[in-house]
């Protein structure tokens, strides 16, 4: 039986309907564990009548939120959603949760994935491994088996929670493809707000406001997690050096960590909280942005220069550096964009917008070949534009839904294929575009859980790291999906 830190969470398999009964009274026994008001109240009337649904439709959903808590107290949930394999078999899963008063209320819509608006059972069944491709009538379902095979549930067979070459495998009594990669990883803490790979690409390390830099060997699954030491900072951000040092910062601490002991080999102290970081790709600079926006020096700990002080407008908003570590762009509050010269510490060029709407610079990204700036800003169209670096001119705009915009840090990167852009939206959705080609993105969102806070690509290009609300990581064979999505 898996049960969750956040509630009681278990897939059953072509269960009988005392397999379910009893399923479900271990769900509200989770569900309403220290709860003393806001309480699920099952009836064996409830199982039957769930069951007969079941019995009647391939897929469905049904869901109870309890009465009202009295205030300040929690309030518990029950959640079954089912669907049907190509041989027959139905597919179960049964939540149980507790909320705690005042958490977030599209959890408390949706038990099983935080959405408002209802999602097929496959979705909620198996959320690990389903994926929705593009938009309204065109949308896709899109199951990614931990052995490679990505598509659609038909084309693919889909059992639930692999393909239907690896379900006769297993069959069989074959050994099965490795699924530690695709599932998803749930460290300590809340929102991720920074993930990273070592430049060799075997290592995935990850950090939450609340814990410390999280290590996972991605061919083994092991997973190690700096031991707390009294309370961290509301701050703090994570980068792999060239030669595989890990840099964290928290609050104003900058350390530089072996990733698989932990043990210090350097560090200093900013001058204030660091906000977000970014390293030069040479590891020699790291930009830190705390209540001021300065370039230091890694191996000395000293200031190389400033770029700009906190009390002389326009704010800083995101920062990135050239390949070559010469240059530092920086996207400002009033929508600019500003370069520096690494060498000098002097500024260079001033990119300003064609546009009179205000607006402000979110997030900035540079191809791997040094060619191409992509910047989002927080316009209503037009918000996603990319620049010819050499030129300093705009080659092409796409108009993406910015509805929300969260605090988030790097929500946009360039794949190694130095021509694939990936943008993180509202709900969890991904557009990628082709900044060669140009033309619409192509839209991916990805179950269980849609916040997400940060994202970054393998050095080989093969995955995509995802950081999302509450603790967890998940891994996207993103290149498999978007060739699915073409289809
Ligand atoms: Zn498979």
């Amino acid at each position: 039986m898996k049960v969750q830190h956040d509630g009681f969470d278990e897939v059953l398999v072509a269960p009988t309907e005392k397999n379910l009964a009893e399923t479900l009274e271990s769900a509200v026994k989770v569900a309403n564990a220290r709860c003393r008001t806001g309480l699920v109240d099952l009836r064996s009337a409830t199982t039957s009548d769930i069951w007969r649904r079941m019995t009647d439709h391939s897929e469905g959903f049904w869901q109870r939120i309890s009465g009202s808590p009295r205030d300040k107290e929690n309030q518990s949930g029950l959640a079954v959603a089912w669907w049907s394999d190509r041989i027959g078999r139905r597919h179960v899963r049964v939540r149980g949760v507790r909320w705690y008063f005042g958490s977030d209320s599209a959890a408390r819509n949706n038990i099983l994935a935080p959405f408002t608006e209802s999602r097929p059972p496959v979705w909620l069944i198996y959320p690990d491994y389903i994926y929705l491709a593009g938009e309204g009538e065109d949308q896709k379902i899109l199951a990614a088996c931990p052995c490679g095979m990505t598509g659609t549930l038909d084309a693919i067979g889909w059992m639930g929670d692999r393909c239907a070459a690896c379900h006769d495998r297993s069959e069989e009594g074959q050994e099965l493809a490795d699924r530690t990669r695709v599932a998803p990883w749930t460290i300590e803490g809340t929102s991720v707000v920074a993930v990273t790979f070592s430049p060799d690409g075997a290592l995935l390390a990850a950090c939450t406001l609340s814990s410390g830099p999280h290590v996972r060997d991605l061919a083994t699954g092991e997973t190690r997690g700096w031991k707390t030491e009294g309370r961290l900072e509301s701050a703090a951000d994570l980068a792999f050096l060239p030669d595989g040092g890990l840099v964290w910062s928290q609050g104003r601490d900058v350390r530089i960590l072996d990733p698989h002991t932990f043990e210090q080999r350097g560090g200093f102290q900013a001058e204030s909280g660091v906000y977000r970081f970014a390293l030069s790709p040479d590891g020699s600079l790291l930009a830190l942005q705390g209540r001021d926006l300065n370039v230091w020096n890694l191996r000395t700990g000293e200031t190389r220069f400033p770029v700009s002080r906190y009390s002389v407008p326009p704010l800083p908003c995101c920062f990135v550096f050239t390949p070559d570590s010469k240059g530092l762009a920086v996207g400002m509050w009033d929508g600019t964009i500003r370069w520096w010269e690494t060498a000098q510490g002097t500024p260079g060029a001033t990119w300003t917008l064609p546009v009179t709407v205000e607006r402000h610079q979110q997030e900035l990204a540079i191809s791997p070949d040094g060619r191409y700036l992509a910047s989002l800003d927080t316009g209503p169209t037009d918000n996603l534009r990319l620049w010819d670096i050499l030129a300093g001119k705009i080659l092409r705009a796409w108009t993406l839904n910015r509805s929300v915009t969260r605090s988030a840090m790097r929500l946009m990167a360039f794949a190694p294929d130095g021509r694939t852009l990936v943008v993180g939206l509202p709900g969890g959705v991904f557009g990628f575009c082709d900044v060669v080609a140009g033309g619409d993105p192509v839209y991916l969102v990805s179950a269980p859980k849609p916040g997400v806070h940060t994202l970054a690509f393998s050095p080989d290009g093969d995955w995509l790291a995802v950081g999302c609300d509450r603790a967890l990581v998940k891994l996207w064979p993103w290149r498999a999906l978007l060739t699915a999505a073409a289809k």
